[in-house]
């Protein structure tokens, strides 16, 4: 017989249960219609369940011009909340306040006059905006090796992390600077409720024969999930949605571990828990 066992920390993180109800709140008061600027979440199926009570996607700022339009958790770089605020439109700031926090280190080490070095995924939303506050000559790295490769530190610097990063990637980014910077400011930036995910999703992989992570595909911090319980050596799948369960054949009699990233609705885990107790 199958056991489930489900991650109780998995599923919508503080910032993003708030930036959503922030978009339902924006479509039930409106001014209409109501736009994001790119997904509001980084899970296809929530977006489509907002997009089908009216939300709307805008690529850039330009492409709105009545209503209201909604930044997301991840933020918006400095240019576009200007123009935003500059503009005529209703503006709704879903920004996670822990992402407004690193943005806000990230300005005070730029006025103290350290050269920034914030470890994340450049092409992330969340870290395009900070880098935007950020003072010019700061780089953003995913790892030592690539901080060595760009071998353009000064001899001040300050160390921070995208919020959903390891923390243990800050720490090894920040140990590097201290071997070759003079002086060296580091902020521990990374998000508790991603820490929490990671330490249960780690204990459950351990537990269970195989482990599900249920979340969108372009969710950073459900890959990190995925690829950190693999290590575990746990056979381990990524998966969107339980419209995928059936092609992963799982064994009947296996125990399943269950956990999701910080972008997963619960109705998307529940439907998932409930195709694999029906099998
Ligand atoms: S993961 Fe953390 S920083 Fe990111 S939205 Fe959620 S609570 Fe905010």
């Amino acid at each position: 017989m199958r056991t489930i066992k489900v991650a109780s920390t998995g599923g919508f993180c503080f910032g993003v249960e708030r930036a959503v109800k922030l978009a339902v709140s924006a479509l039930r008061d409106g001014p209409g219609p109501v736009h994001t600027l790119g997904p509001i979440i980084h899970n296809p199926q929530e977006v489509r369940r907002l997009e089908s009570m009216g939300l709307k996607m805008a690529g850039k700022v330009e492409d709105v011009s009545v209503g209201t339009v909604i930044i997301r958790s991840h933020g918006a770089p400095k240019e576009v909340v200007q123009d935003l605020k500059a503009g005529s439109l209703q503006v709704v700031d879903a920004t996670c306040p822990f992402v407004n926090r690193l943005r806000d280190r990230v300005i005070s080490l730029g006025e103290e006059g350290y050269q920034v070095i914030i470890v994340g995924q450049s092409d992330h939303p969340e870290v395009m905006s900070i880098l935007s506050y950020a003072p010019d000559g700061s780089l953003v790295v995913q790892s030592v090796e690539e901080l060595a490769e760009k071998g353009s530190l000064r001899s001040r610097v300050g160390v921070v992390a995208q919020t959903t990063h390891s923390i243990e990637n800050l720490q090894r980014v920040a140990a590097y600077c201290v071997g070759v910077c003079s002086e060296v400011k580091a902020y521990r930036t990374t998000c508790q409720a991603t820490q929490t995910r990671m330490q249960e999703a780690l204990a459950l992989a351990r537990e269970v024969d195989v482990m599900i992570v249920v979340g969108g595909r372009n969710s950073a911090n459900t890959t990190r999930l995925t690829e950190a319980a693999g290590r575990e050596g746990t056979p381990t799948y990524h998966i969107e949605s339980a419209a995928e369960i059936e092609a992963l054949s799982l064994p009947v009699d296996a125990v399943i571990g269950v956990t999701a990233g910080a972008s997963t609705p619960s109705w998307v885990i529940e439907e998932v828990v409930q195709t694999l107790q029906a099998q």
